[in-house]
């Protein structure tokens, strides 16, 4: 065995054995995988062959669309044959409201060009006459997907593998991990049989890898300890079970093709064809997560005794769905671990906080997924991005500390149980909440705050009915305009015409200090940095100069900084902070001339956002100093400036910016007097209208204003001169990303849009935009309604000849074309004079 390479890959499941044959594809020449039993002995063996391409994510629809691809070619490629049956994939809807999901599904489908048609009831029954359709409003129909076999697919990728020179090693288990300052050293133990156990052997070895990608399927809480960070994978158990053969299916098959794949989501199952019988694949509530502390060693390629009770409900809709099925016994049954993670995505990307570490955990879907999984995988670490924007993906999304085993393990269970469920836009899952909470949480509750969670804080969504009964969010939630609405609506109204309070928490905080300081964040950051006492907004870029995090940057001291963030990426923005910063000092040194330090201060500070034409009034009502009148005013408070002010008793660290684009400051305070400062507010509020504003209005207005949210028009898909954020990039000075930025160029451009949508249905965000003629020519990132305009309103990308003001563009929503016309940048106040207003 090697016992020096450039890539190890650890794990010999689909994902592991196509990370490996991507690796080599892309150049690597000196590539080992390392699995401790047999290839494809973890989940891989028991998979039930689908592929689905459904997906309402971006990067995942990409993911799923290379595999479909790859799998195509293997056979040619290798010799091998996959057993790819290309039948198709049918999704029914029993309600109108899937069909508007599978709308909005198809929105991001014809975004990356997955192919679909529609079917009534009646051509699915004219195809399919087994299948009953009386009670179906429609289905979505993918003619290029199908089923594959899990194990010859691995094998052929293995094949592939080798043949590009990647050496794969069976039986050997890595036990321990050491960042040696270049490379890692990776102990390893020779497995060996004993008594139908796999048991550690006295062969031991250690590997020198300089890159380590970890693709250990339910063993990822024993990654998890030996790397000594946390990996939320933890498996589920889910079962399929296979029928006898069905007479009249036998019967059809004489003079028909096969059935697609059949997928009944308002019953929770899918269905295939399995030698004139059925499988069928419930997904359904109360599965437990297993091996929430490591894999027992007994457990090799082993199943869980099958739990029929459980998927009762499931079984009895399949027989009413395939009346011939209930014929028909029971041949076979498979309860087998099947990883996920809170959200439902796999891992994949770097591992926190450490160096050439690459994680490929927590795949669900890893079958369909290990195509593209390795292919955009092999791209980050061969050439430092992948063509799509993995942020999504990206492991860091969960490395805050906050975060528990058994916080994973009941989001796991949500999450397999959700597989099915309507996937509304505005959904927000139950389950671990409330578990961090500002203090201001039971006032803000009291009011009748509905919550939305960002990165484990709840944050309100919206103020409802002070009465309103526990399920009324659930209730109200739409692929339209659900129950909420209104509610942010007249949230949105309040800020343009009078004054609303936005609690902001949860914003991601850091302070970068020390005399290195300033010089740091000039090279990590594309905009000049502010003199003291002022601010600026500006971009850390990636290798590839696209965005890779927004900050506002507040210069408290000349060699103090204070760096604010997108909520949801706090984990993630603080490990590339502390990249950077090792980076930094390896090129120039440590000394004392060079020292700064970067501290996470997030839940020091708590932030609420004060915004509307009456927020000065509110805030002189309560502000304390020498001369009130005009300590809030333009001369000594100017736009985009930083003070400390004190409301109340409260110290403030007040700056004079607002995402809403009305006049207004956020108001960073410490976190332990947040209820003091909510009560002053409100009680100096309540005679100019001051109103609780929640993040739902806050995103329609902030699109008013053309205000980039990251995620969205911003992330590794753009650079900020293509989301038009030029006057926040200083091309005279030296950043990191810069010369990749400007050898880019501009292939698309970020547009707002005012758009003739549907009575009863803004944009999400992720639908397709066209040219009056049908002819598509970019998407939407962002959607909803302007209380500006009193019509939707939307950004997107664009061919570059299509971004001038008044270009006439089409956009699909809910399945239908509506006219959507491209606007100057911040179509609501262009100039800023509200927000610059003094007084
Ligand atoms: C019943 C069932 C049905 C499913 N149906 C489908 C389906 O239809 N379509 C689909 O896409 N997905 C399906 N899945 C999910 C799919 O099986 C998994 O997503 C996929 O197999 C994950 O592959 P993997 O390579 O990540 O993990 P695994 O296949 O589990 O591979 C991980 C490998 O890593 C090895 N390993 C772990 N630790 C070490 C170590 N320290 N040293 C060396 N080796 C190590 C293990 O031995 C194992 O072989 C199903 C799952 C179940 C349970």
């Amino acid at each position: 065995m090697k016992t020096h390479v450039k890539a190890l890959v650890v794990g010999g499941g689909a994902v592991g054995t196509s990370i490996a044959y991507h690796l080599a594809r892309a150049g690597w020449d000196d590539v080992m995988l390392l699995e401790r039993d047999e290839l494809t002995s973890g989940s891989t063996w028991h998979a039930a062959d689908l592929l689905p391409y459904f997906n309402m994510s971006y990067a995942t629809t990409h993911i799923h669309d290379h595999s479909i691809k790859l799998y195509k070619t293997l056979e040619d490629e290798t010799g091998l044959n996959a057993g790819f049956y290309v039948v198709g994939n049918l999704r029914m809807a029993q309600t109108d409201a899937r069909m508007d999901e599978y709308r909005l599904y198809a929105a991001t489908a014809e975004t990356v060009g997955v192919p679909f048609e529609w079917m009534t009831p009646d051509q699915i029954r004219e195809r399919w006459p087994l299948v009953r359709t009386e009670d179906l409003k429609g289905a979505l129909y993918h003619p290029t997907d199908g089923y594959i076999n899990p194990a010859d697919v691995t094998m052929a990728l293995a094949r592939g593998a080798r043949q590009r020179g990647v050496a794969i090693e069976r039986r050997w288990q890595v036990d321990g991990y050491e960042w040696k300052g270049d490379h890692w050293d990776v102990a390893v133990t020779k497995m060996v049989e004993k008594g139908g156990n796999l048991v550690p052997s006295d062969e031991t070895g250690v590997i020198h890898a300089e890159h380590v990608v970890t693709a250990t399927g339910n063993h990822a809480q024993r990654t998890a300890k030996m790397l000594g960070i946390k990996i939320p994978a933890i498996p589920v158990e889910h079962q399929y079970i296979v029928t006898e053969p069905d007479p009249a299916l036998v019967e059809y098959r004489k003079t028909h093709g096969e059935h697609p794949v059949l997928r009944d989501a308002d019953a929770k199952w899918y269905v295939r064809e399995e030698r004139g019988g059925w499988i069928l694949g419930p997904y359904e509530r109360n599965a437990p997560a297993r091996f929430e502390y490591g894999v027992p060693d007994s457990f090799r390629a082993d199943l869980f005794p099958l739990a029929l009770d459980r998927i009762e409900e499931e079984y009895m809709s399949f027989i009413h769905r395939i009346p011939s099925s209930e014929q028909v016994g029971l041949k076979d049954d498979y309860n087998g671990p099947i990883c996920y993670t809170p959200d439902g995505n796999p891992l994949l990307g770097p591992a926190p906080g450490l160096r050439n570490m690459w994680l490929a955990e927590g795949f669900s879907f890893g079958i369909t997924a290990a195509g593209g999984a390795g292919h955009y995988l092999a791209q980050l670490m061969v050439e430092g991005e992948a063509a799509i924007d993995m942020a999504s993906l990206d492991p860091r999304r969960y490395g805050g500390d906050w975060m528990t085993t058994e916080y994973a393990a009941r989001k796991n269970e949500e999450a397999y149980e959700h597989v099915y469920i309507l996937h509304h836009p505005d959904e927000e899952r139950p389950a671990c909440r409330p578990l961090r909470t500002a203090p201001a949480y039971d006032r803000q509750k009291a009011m009748g705050a509905q919550f939305g969670c960002v990165n484990g804080w709840e944050r309100p969504n919206y103020y409802g009915p002070l009465d309103a009964p526990d399920s009324f969010d659930h209730d109200g939630r739409s692929f339209r305009r659900g129950g909420w609405w209104q509610y942010a609506e007249a949230e949105a109204q309040a800020i343009r015409e009078e004054v609303g309070l936005i609690d902001a928490t949860a914003f991601a905080k850091h302070r970068v200090f020390g005399p290195g300081a300033a010089a740091f964040l000039d090279w990590f950051t594309c905009n000049r940095l502010p003199k003291v006492g002022r601010i600026n907004l500006t971009y850390a870029l990636t290798a590839h100069g696209t965005v890779r995090t927004e900050y506002t940057i507040v210069r408290l001291a000349e060699d103090d900084f204070y760096l604010v963030s997108a909520g949801a990426w706090e984990a993630y923005d603080g490990d590339h902070l502390r990249r950077a910063e090792e980076d930094w000092f390896a090129t120039h040194g440590g000394g004392a001339a060079n020292w700064f330090g970067v501290e996470n201060v997030t839940t020091k500070w708590g932030v609420f956002a004060i915004a509307g034409p009456k927020a000065r009034a509110v805030l002189q009502e309560v502000v304390k100093d020498a001369d009130p009148a005009s300590v809030l005013s333009n001369a000594r408070f100017p736009w985009l400036s930083a003070r400390e002010i004190e409301l109340g008793m409260c110290p403030v660290r007040a700056i004079r910016v607002a995402y809403t684009g009305e006049l207004g400051w956020e108001l960073h305070h410490p976190i332990e007097m947040q209820n003091y400062l909510w009560d002053l507010l409100m009680k100096a509020g309540a005679a100019h209208g001051l109103k609780a504003v929640g993040a739902r209005a806050q995103n329609w207005l902030r699109q008013e204003k053309s205000y980039r949210a990251f995620g969205n028009e911003l992330g590794r898909d753009a650079t900020p001169l293509e989301a038009g954020l030029d006057r926040f990039v200083d091309l005279s000075k030296h950043f990191y990303g810069k010369a990749a930025m400007e050898k880019t160029g501009i292939r698309s451009v970020c547009v707002t849009l005012r758009i003739d949508g549907p009575a009863d249905a803004d944009p999400w965000g992720r639908e397709a935009l066209y040219l009056p003629d049908g002819t598509r020519v970019g998407r939407l990132t962002s959607g909803g309604y302007s209380v500006a305009f009193g019509q939707s309103i939307g950004m997107g990308y664009v061919r570059p000849d299509l971004a001038a003001e008044g270009t006439a563009l089409k956009v699909r929503i809910m399945g239908d074309l509506w006219d959507a016309t491209v606007t100057c940048d911040s179509p609501y106040d262009p100039k800023n004079a509200t927000i610059r207003a003094d007084g």
